[in-house]
């Protein structure tokens, strides 16, 4: 199952395609596996080389997971030998609560984005690495995107592209079509750390709360310290990132992990966004490239795998004859699924600003722990996949 048929020659010039899907993580492998594996021929492109690590708290919720098995792939957890997680360890001041954690587990990034690759590319799905693409126009048939890797240039006609570029810039090159980023959103940042003594134990998911953001802390399969912080961006003016960690936990009475690092540490763009339009003609987004709110809820990969579940099914009746319907579908599909997920992450986001209600909300959790339970059994249900189309 983890085969490595990674690297494929690009050639030059043109290639013709039913689907390009931009972007190897979980939205774009999966969304390109599915189409594969219901009978369409399909390119997936990466700028990366894999495997690559990526900033995230390396959680897969028990929606994800769920996700997973529901196509087949509920192996690949255990194949990793993802950490099954039994406890939520909340911190903001002086307040600390344990809660128990329901069916989630944690797992490198590499690891696991790199067998979703593996697995697309076993169900006959051509991976380019290392290749970055760009929007270019329509015509009646296709739609044409630019890829480049070092010196090569190619042209890719595709019938249907799927845009699973995460967080950023996107596919559209010009300023303004990217859609919107919300005023005072944080940024990401992350890294993995062999710190070995750090008081983290397998199965522990640490969430620490501070004016500045908040930082996850989980040991991955290799029982490395996956770092994965949503920071005010102000709080990194003039400093490093490793500082702004270590200001939010010294907030909460915790040292800072002193181990070598294993992924360096990264930054994202900033992580509550919508872009302009969810679809467009022979075009679909998904995953994050679809809009994003805030990571504490650890959901971003459940909301990515789903969406490339559902929008198989419609990439490949757009392949075989595009209609305005198609974009209509996917945007309404798109909103229902995510309305009820991303509310709460909205409503979370505000509240996680103001310090005296974290630390109010943690005393009630310390006196009633089971106040917790809906939220976390919430947090872990997977949207809705299905798609009521017919073409
Ligand atoms: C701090 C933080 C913590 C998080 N914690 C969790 C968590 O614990 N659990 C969870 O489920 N989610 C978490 N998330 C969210 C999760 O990381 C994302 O939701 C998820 O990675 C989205 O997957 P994706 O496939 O849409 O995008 P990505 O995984 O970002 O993949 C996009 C890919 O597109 C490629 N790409 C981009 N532009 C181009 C281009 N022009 N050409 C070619 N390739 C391109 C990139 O190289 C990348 O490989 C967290 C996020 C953050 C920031």
């Amino acid at each position: 199952m983890l085969a490595a048929a990674v690297h494929l020659e690009m050639g030059a010039g043109m290639a013709r395609r039913d689907v390009l899907v931009v972007g190897a993580g979980p939205a774009g492998s999966l969304a390109a596996r599915e189409i594969a594996r219901l009978g369409g021929s399909v390119l997936l492109v990466d700028r990366a080389e894999f495997p690559r690590w990526k900033v995230c708290g390396a959680c897969l919720s028990a929606g994800a997971l769920e996700v997973l098995e529901s196509v087949g792939l509920g192996e690949i957890p255990g194949a990793l030998r993802a950490e099954p997680l039994e406890t939520l360890v909340l911190s903001a001041g002086k307040r600390r609560v344990r809660l128990p954690l329901h069916g989630a587990r944690a797992v490198s990034r590499s690891a696991f984005d790199r067998a979703l690759l593996d697995a697309a590319c076993e169900s006959g799905v051509e991976f380019w690495s290392g290749a970055r693409a760009q929007l270019g126009a329509t015509d009646l048939e296709y739609r044409h995107v630019h890829v480049s890797r070092e010196s090569e240039r190619v042209e890719v006609r595709a019938r249907v592209v799927l845009d699973a570029t995460g967080l950023g810039r996107g596919l559209t090159p010009a300023r303004g079509e990217n859609g919107t980023v919300r005023a005072g959103s944080r940024i990401g940042l992350g890294a993995v750390l062999s710190d070995s003594t750090y008081p983290v134990a397998p199965g522990d998911l640490h969430m620490v709360v501070a004016p500045a953001g908040y930082v996850g802390l989980v040991r991955d399969e290799s029982g490395d310290l996956n770092v994965a912080a949503a920071v005010d961006p102000s709080a990194l003016h003039g400093t490093r990132p490793d500082r702004v960690i270590t200001s939010i936990l010294s907030s909460c009475g915790l040292e800072p992990p002193r181990g070598s690092v294993v992924s360096a540490w990264q930054g994202t763009p900033a992580l509550t966004r919508s872009p302009a339009e969810v679809a467009g003609e022979r075009l679909f987004r998904l995953g994050d490239a679809s809009g994003y709110v805030e990571p504490f809820t650890g959901e971003g990969m459940c909301w990515a795998m789903s969406s490339a579940v559902a929008v198989a099914p419609l990439a490949l009746a757009g392949a075989d004859h595009w209609e305005a319907s198609l974009t209509a579908a996917w945007s309404a599909h798109h909103a229902a699924a995510l309305r009820t997920a991303r509310r709460l992450c909205r409503v979370l986001t505000p509240a996680l600003r103001r310090p005296w209600l974290v630390q109010g909300a943690l005393a009630t959790l310390q006196v009633v722990p089971g106040l917790a339970t809906p939220f976390v059994r919430r947090a872990a249900r997977p949207p809705e996949t299905s798609l009521a189309y017919s073409a």
